[in-house]
This record gives structure tokens, C-alpha cells and sequence, in this order.
């Protein structure tokens, strides 16, 4: 039996144990503000090179805090995604991982979420989510004292709107009291489709009416049909939908301004994957762990504690968020198990000093991956096959030319790394204590998976 992964994990645990930094449970924030944009691409922002017409207003919260530039998201899919970010841990340690489990079992006694943890530092806890796999069903509204997700599938798209609606009178309801609150959005996710005075104005392009899941389907199953002026029609419209978003995160400030909190607030801007623009001729996600799928957006914003306009270069990983706002709410990280680390040193000083960490991903559904992205290299292992590839993200950000063979050494350090990790997640899962059945998902959530394109 290897112990080197369960000591180092004990070594980990104790040095959370022992973080402090000084900031007592007076000096937390009035409200943490938790904005989670389903399947938002970090290319698809303007504070990320997507210039300064496509999101203003998610640009002035990254000005006015903290941007992170390398955020990796730990899977491509919504459900082991969402589940690991709300709990530091990797997928296949928290089980969220497959479409549909038909032996579903709940979150295991011995995790604790944002929510719940959050909730024990006195923090009333709402959210406001667009269900599917971010459902109740899946464990997600543990520690919420209220939880939305809309009962049809109707409500599903075109939900910002919706969404922010019933946000902004909880708002107006609760601010008065210190609160977690969680906005989730698919407003960006498939399908895309028109708004107006947005990019896609322009109804002469093709797509007028959108763009979905049968003309998803049409041109995978033909490549070639597909011309450039279409691609650039779907980037389009993708890029409406984000405009329409940023419209909401507008309101959202401007409330929380009148509501007079925004100061007092650490606001977290976040997805949890990207989108595929026929890159590797398909549309969507879920499919593979390149860049396009895990590099996503990650904005602090807290007026009261972080510094406007600090930019971070290093890599971090979504992972990192919860122990990030464990230590902003209480001073000191406690009694639970994180994979990721608190971000706190690059928000209060030169970020520089802080150590490289690698970031780990996992996806399970068409294909079985994990990875690892550590300095200029991301190695992608297939589960199944055993095989790797190895990519240099500096001289090859598309992950075209995989250099397993050429550079066999650095290939063969990152394939230890990954194993160690997902041993290491294995092990620590053995420990827990396993939830008890859910039975199956009702036909609502179903037809909201289905409208979401991922069940037939
Ligand atoms: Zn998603």
C-alpha cells in the first residue's frame, strides 16, 4: 500500500488547520455574493482580451478587485464541476460524476459545503439557481435555508432575467441581515439565442432565430457543412448572450449600491466550464479537458479588504474558492478537508511570492479524462486506455502537438503527479462515510436535462 498521498494529505490538512491570517469573525464580510455563470468561455469577457463592448460591466467588478487570469475549472461538466467548487474537492472524490446514476447516493454525512459551512458562521444562505444539474436532486441544496431551482424547462433559458427577478427581492428582503447568496445562470449555455442592441443584431447573419441543439447535431455529424460565416454567426450569438448577462451583473451592483452593502460584500465571479466553437468539430461541453472547456473566469470584488486592480497570472483552480472564502469570513480555515487552497496572499500581497500549484481536472462521460496543468505543460491521461498526451501551452495554446514521446520525462513526472493525485482523492474517499439512496430523478428534472440537451 502506498502512503506517501494519505501523508501528505495529513501534512495538508494540518497546515489548514493552522492558517490563520489575523481577520476575526467582526471583520467579515456583511455578504458573500456567490455569481456562478454556467459555461461562460474566459475568452468570452472583455477583462479577458474579448474587448471592451462584451462585458462592462463584469469588466469594471475585475478592475475594481481582483482578476485572476489562469482559472482552471475542474471539469468540463456542470455537475462534478458545480459539486467540487461548492466543496474543495476533486470529482471523483465527491461522486458527482456521471450524467444520471441510477444508484444516486446522497452527498456523503462527512462533506461540508460553502453553504453549510457558511451557514454555521451565521450567514443566512439563499440560492438562486436554473436547476438541471445544479437540482437539489444532487445534494445542491445542502445548507441553503432557500433554495430556487424552476419547476419547468421552460424557465430555463432566457433565466437571468428570471432568475435575477426573484434575486433582487430576496435582496430587497434580507440584506439587512449578513448573508451567502448564490446566483446561477444558464443564460450562456446552449441554446444561444438572440437579444437585442446586442452583437447579434445583425439579423442578416445566419441564425436568426438561434442557435441550438439540432443545428448542433447537423454539423457534427457533417463537419464540412459548416461554413466560417456560420461559425462566426454562433460566436456571435454566444456573445450576445454574455452581453445580456453582463446587463444583470450591472443591475446586480447598482442594487447592492442602493442597498448600501457593496462595499461590505465579497462578490464572486465565476463559471464552471467553457464552450466548444467547433475547435475539435463539435459544439458544447463535456467532451474533453482542453482549454476551451477549463479555462474559465475569476473575479474577487470586496472594496472593504482587496485592493482594486490586482491582476493574478499564476494559475489557480476553482478549488481554491472556498478555502478563499473560508479565510475572508473567519479569519482562519477549520475543520474540513479542502483539495485547493486559501488565495488570500495573492489578494493582500505581491503575488509573486506565492507558490506555483498545479490544477487538476476530471471529466467522465464521453470520453474518461483526467488532467494535470502545472507550469507551461498540461498532460491529459485517458483513463480507460491509460494512455497520456502532453501539450506546452506556451508554444502550442491550441493543444495540437502532443509531446509525450519528445519530452518522455516531463510526460512521465506529470503522469505521476496526476496518479498520486487521483489516488490521493480515492483514498480520502474511502474514509467517508456514504450517503443514503435518493431514488430516481423525478420526470421534471429529466425534462429540464433533456431541454439542456444532455438526456434524449
Ligand atoms: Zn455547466
Amino acid at each position: 500500500m502506498r502512503y506517501t498521498g494519505l501523508v501528505l494529505i495529513l501534512i495538508f490538512l494540518i497546515l489548514c488547520l493552522s492558517v490563520t491570517c489575523g481577520r476575526g469573525k467582526d471583520d467579515a464580510p456583511h455578504a458573500v455574493i456567490f455569481i456562478l455563470i454556467d459555461t461562460l468561455r474566459a475568452d468570452g469577457l472583455g477583462c479577458y482580451g474579448a474587448g471592451e463592448k462584451a462585458s462592462p460591466r463584469i469588466d469594471a467588478l475585475a478592475r475594481d478587485g481582483a482578476l485572476f487570469r489562469r482559472a482552471i475549472s475542474p471539469s468540463s461538466r456542470t455537475l462534478p464541476s458545480i459539486m467540487s467548487i461548492m466543496t474543495s474537492l476533486p470529482p471523483s472524490l465527491h461522486g458527482r460524476i456521471y450524467p444520471m446514476e441510477d444508484k444516486l447516493k446522497a452527498l456523503s454525512p462527512d462533506i461540508t459545503t460553502l453553504a453549510e459551512a457558511l451557514r454555521q458562521r451565521g450567514y443566512r444562505t439563499a440560492a438562486f439557481t436554473e436547476g438541471g444539474y445544479i437540482s437539489s436532486f444532487f445534494g445542491f441544496d445542502r445548507g441553503f435555508d432557500f433554495y430556487r431551482e424552476p419547476g419547468t424547462s421552460g424557465e430555463q433559458k432566457g433565466g437571468v432575467k428570471e432568475t435575477y427577478r426573484h434575486a433582487e427581492a430576496w435582496l430587497r428582503k434580507n440584506s439587512g441581515n449578513r448573508f451567502f447568496l448564490l446566483l446561477h445562470t444558464y443564460q450562456t449555455h446552449l441554446p444561444y439565442e438572440p437579444h437585442e442592441d446586442t452583437f447579434q443584431a445583425d439579423t442578416s447573419l445566419p441564425f436568426p432565430q438561434g442557435f441550438g441543439f439540432d443545428h448542433k447535431g447537423k454539423f457534427e455529424a457533417d463537419p464540412s457543412s459548416l461554413s466560417e460565416k456560420e461559425l462566426e454567426a454562433v460566436r456571435e450569438l454566444y456573445r450576445g448572450e454574455i452581453q445580456y448577462v453582463d446587463r444583470y451583473i450591472g443591475k446586480l451592483v447598482t442594487l447592492l449600491k442602493e442597498l448600501d452593502i457593496l462595499d461590505r460584500s465579497l462578490i464572486v465571479f465565476t463559471s464552471d466550464h467553457g464552450d466548444e466553437f467547433f475547435e475539435r468539430l463539435h459544439f458544447g461541453h463535456s467532451r474533453t479537458l482542453f482549454e476551451e472547456l477549463v479555462h474559465v473566469p475569476l473575479i474577487f470584488h470586496y472594496p472593504e479588504m482587496i485592493p482594486s486592480g490586482i491582476i493574478v497570472d499564476q494559475q489557480v483552480s476553482l478549488l481554491d474558492i472556498f478555502p478563499t472564502i473560508m479565510e475572508l469570513c473567519s479569519g482562519k480555515i477549520e475543520g474540513n478537508i479542502f483539495f485547493g487552497r486559501s488565495l488570500m496572499p495573492f489578494l493582500s500581497e505581491a503575488a509573486s511570492k506565492v507558490f506555483a500549484a498545479p490544477a487538476y481536472s476530471e471529466v467522465y462521460r464521453y470520453n474518461y479524462l483526467a488532467s494535470i496543468r502545472f507550469k507551461e505543460y498540461k498532460y491529459i491521461l485517458h483513463l480507460r486506455t491509460g494512455k497520456g498526451e502532453l501539450y506546452n501551452l506556451v508554444s502550442d495554446p491550441g493543444e495540437r502537438n502532443s509531446l509525450v514521446e519528445k519530452e518522455a520525462a516531463t510526460a512521465r513526472e506529470m503522469h505521476q503527479k496526476l496518479t498520486e493525485y487521483l489516488q490521493n482523492a480515492a483514498a480520502v474517499r474511502k474514509t467517508l462515510r456514504q450517503g443514503g439512496a435518493v431514488g430516481a430523478p423525478e420526470e421534471e428534472l429529466r425534462e429540464e436535462l433533456k431541454a439542456l440537451g444532455y438526456l434524449q
